[in-house]
């Protein structure tokens, strides 16, 4: 997504570093209960500094949805988490992003008319299949409202195969002619705890013998038609998490939204299990497998764990894998002398490092593993946005439009009736093998 960040005011970009802190500070203290501010976990620790809460996109959504008399949300992350904040907050909570600039090039790879081709193309070259539609939260609110609109569901890294799997057993099929939304006999939103930072995602070590294949039964039955997986918009996700489910990449197919049948022939198409956009994280991508050689060379007994939006080569060669909230607590739960290289967004690794110097905790490679996005946000801009507030004017605020929002809570709301997507591991996923 291209917006515009208008240029601050030049004297944020004189003050000192100190002298900003002090006046965030001020704004903070002056706005009370009335202002949250919420850190993604990749965001600069100076920024960090000032957050109520932290953690991965979802996490942070739901905290601002649970804040009482909150006015105002100021979200320190990206563009996406800043619109899935103002779905999930109430009407009157004005959400912010305090560098418009600050989007998701994962986000922004599939945009809503490449995927209407894509449906329309998939609908005609299969049409006695069904094509359910997954998206992961890094996308923007049109992907989710489409997907909600199909009978699809979001997803997380964290809950990303119970949703699969949901999917596969045709769960969301003809939801809308109930209402649009999901019935999985589970629960629903406000009716338990649901705790999204959990481990319940690729949490065994993967290059470990694949846990048993869904049955085919699973997803295609005498009196229904073969369902496949439309999976937005991170190929990597998608690929790690039906390979770990047990299917086969050659079941699996690339969508090049710029390509007729995304690039591939209609045998192909027709014969996958899963269509994965051709999206990626440009952060995570950096990993190779021979960083992970390279590790195991020089520093002997150092675990390896990375991202499942990493790429499959590396997720094989890792000892394990997970969502941030995965890799975080593995690392707080770890005994002293562990040692860790890490495969995710650098500055969570280093802030790892600095909350853990019993353990030795290091980056998978020097790749510059940087969320360039998420990194425009700074003192300046935090200050800027906050003073703003204080004197009654709301800057940069996110807004998603009611037919939009309907639509994209529904896949999200489809996501949290999903069986195991807010549950914690099962004990025997948890540990990991330490020396
Ligand atoms: S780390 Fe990757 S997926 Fe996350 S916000 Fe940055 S570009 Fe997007």
């Amino acid at each position: 997504m291209k917006v515009w960040q208008q240029p601050l005011p030049q004297i944020y970009n004189q003050l000192s570093d100190a002298e900003l802190r002090v006046r965030i500070a001020s704004a903070k203290e002056t706005l009370g209960d009335r202002l949250v501010i919420l850190g993604h976990h990749y965001q600069q620790d100076a920024v960090i500094e000032f957050a109520d809460f932290t953690g991965d996109s979802f996490e942070l959504s739901r905290r601002a949805a649970e804040q009482k008399g909150a006015e105002y949300v100021v979200f320190c992350g990206v563009h996406f988490m800043a619109e899935s904040a103002d779905i999930l907050t109430p009407e009157g909570v004005r959400v912010m992003l305090p560098d418009l600039g600050a989007g998701c090039s994962m986000a922004d790879m599939a945009n809503l008319d490449q995927t209407l081709d894509c449906w329309a193309q998939l609908q005609e070259t299969c049409p006695d299949q069904t094509v359910v539609p997954i998206t992961y939260m890094n996308s923007s609110a049109a992907i989710k409202a489409f997907v909600g609109e199909h009978d699809g569901a979001v997803c997380t890294s964290s809950n990303c195969r119970n949703v699969l799997e949901w999917a596969l057993a045709g769960a969301g099929r003809g939801e809308r002619d109930r209402g649009g939304r999901g019935d999985t006999g589970t629960r629903g939103r406000g009716e338990e705890e649901v705790h999204y930072a959990d481990d319940r995602a690729l949490t065994a070590p993967v290059s470990a013998s694949p846990r048993p294949r869904v049955p085919a039964s699973a997803h295609t039955t005498p009196n229904s038609p073969r369902i496949k997986v439309l999976f937005f918009p991170d190929q990597h996700l998608g690929r790690n998490t039906a390979y770990s489910m047990g299917f086969p990449l050659d079941k699996m197919v690339v969508w090049d939204p710029n390509l007729d049948l995304g690039g591939n022939d209609a045998r192909r198409l027709r014969e996958a299990d899963f269509v994965l956009w051709k999206g990626h994280c440009s952060v995570h991508q950096l990993f190779r497998p021979e960083h992970v050689e390279q590790v195991r060379a020089q520093h002997p007994g150092m675990k390896v764990i990375v991202h499942p939006e990493c790429r499959w080569e590396v997720v094989q060669k890792a000892d394990a894998t997970g969502s941030t909230a995965f890799i975080v607590k593995q690392i707080e739960a770890a005994p002293a002398g562990s040692k860790w290289a890490v495969g995710t967004e650098v500055h969570l690794i280093n802030r790892l490092a600095r909350e853990h110097p019993e353990q030795q905790i290091i980056v998978l490679s020097e790749c510059q593993c940087l969320c360039t996005t998420m990194y425009r946000i700074d003192l300046p801009h935090l200050c800027w946005t906050l003073e703003n507030l204080v004197q009654g004017k709301v800057v940069n605020q996110i807004k998603v439009d009611a037919q939009t929002r309907k639509w994209a809570l529904v896949a999200l709301d489809r996501m949290l009736a999903i069986k195991g997507t807010g549950s914690r591991a099962p004990a025997k996923t948890a540990a990991l093998p330490l020396d």
